[in-house]
């Protein structure tokens, strides 16, 4: 299905490939498309089958493992060997997850409590990154299978709460399965794509995006306003979902069937044939008012549920609408407390929302929905299946990557400030963290230097003051400026962020022409861990970076001043009174030995000073080129 284009105005071939959405879900995960001939999305799955792949990974005892389906039916039979919600250990320390540590039926190591989580089975230890990395190469290679085309490109799909860490995790994840991740976009961002919304031009809207899933439940407030989502707040509960909901049901039912939950957990076959029951139970109950579930069935000799048909009041496993209704009642008024806080975040009402977007297998109880309804006191939007939303709406994304989609951009935003080093190791910012692209800059420096005809542009990545302590990115030199006095060239740089975050710096030297270019990945090798480390840093140190810049910044125009003066006394000597000229060496002396003695006020002091001197015969003598330098704008060496 890979489609192939031509150019029209180079008459060459264009192969397009394709870009994939995935859904890497804590329960569930699947790959979509923009399907090439429909224009629209489609979640990717084999004939007759299900386009979810369950998030389970079972390792066989000579460590190969296996994904989905198959993966999922040694849940209850072989749990330390079937790994489940690895998601939830993503980007995590076994500090962060002890105390769920009950809800991991299979080894996570926690020898060294500091460093990242890892699984131990049979003698292999898996990190979470390499367990999402199975799962996302079972996904690759399906979606090969079915478009019969190399799939290496892909948008990946995170919760708006994943930090950095978590972030950086599931780009490697994606790395290791041999994909490209060209950009990871939040949950509910996507979902809001698979909707339409935020497409339009001058769509300004509140959305109230809800996401109950299999383990998690989340809801995000974002705002869209050009283009651009934000996200002002998210609440939720990492351990509240329809897996709560099976529960539930197998503990009514353990009543009628007159076992206790010991008893399950020692009859691994039992415990496996309830849950799958009870599930099935719950999704028929979505669009059904009564399920009966005839235990005859079972009455095979690999079924333990039989054995226990005696202490069963009814032959029966039954279950109404009504009763689960009042079964998951609790956990459903939980989720709408979330919603409340998440509200109350954004600093907004109920009413400020525009849309509600269902996401997430669970939102199909009707129960669900006509709570989050009447809590927002509107319809909610829940015509995309609700469980391949995001995916679809990655697809959407990937499809605008793909430049198939050129109406509009997805905005971004820099994670870091970007600049460049002036006189004395400053860092001049150009594009302040934070700033959405694409964006351009353009910003003029002068010579510092008489005939000066090269100037170096040095670009760097970061929040502090000084380049030596931020990262870094790009150098080159712009040669051939003619010669010129200091200060009279007039040499600008621009910044330009493209979509896709590449950053082209440029250099052009107006009174010339004389221009350089070059080309950086601003977060090229940085890894998001790194980012906050330097954000952290910047915050760290802002009151040593303020005073070490108004020192560089008085250093750099007392040795200004003193270079400037200095030329003008051997050029003008003529004009000079032998007065003038035993103060003006006084002044400059005085200026030398508190740039010496690194003093900031002295400096600043003894340079006004030096300038007091200097006034009347620099009047006198007006040069233009002198005067430009002495205003002594942005100067660099
Ligand atoms: P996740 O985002 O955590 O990967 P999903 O969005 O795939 O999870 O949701 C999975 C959950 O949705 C499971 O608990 C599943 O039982 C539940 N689910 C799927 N279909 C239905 C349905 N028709 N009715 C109720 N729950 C459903
Ligand atoms: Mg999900």
């Amino acid at each position: 299905m890979a489609k192939i284009g031509i150019n029209i105005a180079t008459g060459s071939l264009q192969q397009s490939e394709m870009i994939v959405g995935i859904d890497l879900g804590t329960t569930n995960s699947l790959v979509a498309i923009i399907h090439p001939e429909l224009k629209r999305p489609i979640a990717l799955k084999e004939h007759d089958s299900s386009s979810l792949v369950p998030s389970i990974v079972h390792f066989d005892e000579y460590g190969n493992a296996s994904v989905g389906e198959v993966a999922k039916g040694f849940l209850e039979t072989e749990p330390q060997n079937t790994i489940f919600s690895a998601k939830r250990l993503m980007g995590k320390s076994y500090n962060d997850v002890k105390n769920n540590a009950g809800f991991f039926t299979y080894k996570v190591i926690d020898d060294n409590t500091e460093s990242l989580v890892k699984v131990q089975v049979g003698n292999q230890f898996y990190s979470p990154i390499d367990l999402s990395s199975f799962i996302l190469k079972e996904l690759k290679q399906r979606a090969e299978h079915i478009l019969k085309t190399p799939v290496t490109k892909a948008v990946i799909t995170v919760p708006a709460y994943f930090n950095d860490a978590q972030r950086q995790a599931t780009r490697d994840a994606g790395k290791l399965a041999g994909l490209d991740v060209l950009r990871i976009i939040n949950e509910p961002t996507a979902a809001s794509l698979a909707y339409g919304l935020g497409l339009e031009k001058d769509d300004e809207r509140t959305i109230a995006v809800y996401d109950l899933g299999g383990g998690t439940f989340d809801v995000s407030i974002l705002k869209i306003t050009n283009g651009i989502f934000e996200v002002l707040s998210t609440n939720g509960d990492t351990y509240l979902g329809g897996d709560d909901f099976d529960r539930l049901i197998i503990q009514h039912w353990l009543k009628e069937i007159g076992l206790t939950e010991d008893e399950l957990h020692t009859n691994k076959q039992l415990a496996q044939t309830l849950r799958l029951i009870a599930e099935e139970a719950k999704k028929h109950l979505s669009t059904n008012e009564v399920f009966e579930f005839d235990t005859a069935i079972l009455n095979t000799p690999k079924s333990s549920l039989t054995t226990y048909n005696l202490k069963l009041k009814t032959p029966n496993l039954r279950l109404t609408t009504y009763d689960f209704n009042l079964l998951i009642a609790p956990l459903i008024e939980k989720t709408i407390t979330s919603c409340n806080n998440a509200l109350k975040d954004a600093g907004l009402a109920a009413t400020d929302i525009d849309t509600i977007v269902m996401v997430g297998g669970s939102t199909r109880v009707p129960a669900v929905k006509n709570a989050v309804s009447a809590f927002f006191g509107k319809p909610v939007n829940d015509s995309v299946n609700p469980d391949e939303v995001v995916a679809l709406g990655a697809a959407v994304q990937a499809d605008i990557l793909a430049g198939n989609n050129k109406d509009f951009l997805l905005l971004d935003i820099t994670p870091l400030s970007l600049g460049l080093e002036t006189m004395g190791g400053l860092m001049d910012v150009l594009i302040p963290r934070n700033s959405k692209i694409p964006t351009k800059v353009g910003r003029q420096y002068t010579t510092y230097q008489d005939g000066q005809s090269g100037m170096r542009i040095s670009v760097f990545q970061g929040e502090r003051d000084l380049v030596k302590d931020n990262r870094k990115l790009a150098e080159f030199n712009l040669t051939g400026i003619p010669g010129m006095p200091a200060g009279l060239p007039k040499v600008e740089v621009n910044f330009l962020i493209n979509a896709d975050g590449i950053l082209v710096v440029t250099a052009k030297e107006l009174r010339s022409g004389v221009q350089q270019s070059i080309e950086v990945k601003p977060q090229y090798g940085l890894t998001d861990a790194e980012v906050e480390q330097m954000l952290l840093d910047s915050i760290t140190h802002a009151k040593d970076d303020i005073q070490t810049r108004a020192l560089v910044e008085a250093r750099t125009e007392g040795e200004q001043i003193l270079t400037v003066t200095e030329k003008f006394l051997t050029k003008n000597a003529n004009l000079i009174s032998k007065d003038e000229m035993l103060a003006t060496a006084n002044a400059m002396q005085a200026l030398q030995l508190a740039i010496t003695m690194e003093d900031k006020n002295l400096i600043q002091t003894k340079t006004e000073e030096l300038n007091e001197v200097t006034r009347p015969f620099a009047e006198r003598a007006m040069d233009a080129a002198i005067s430009g330098a002495m205003k002594g704008q942005n100067i660099m060496g």
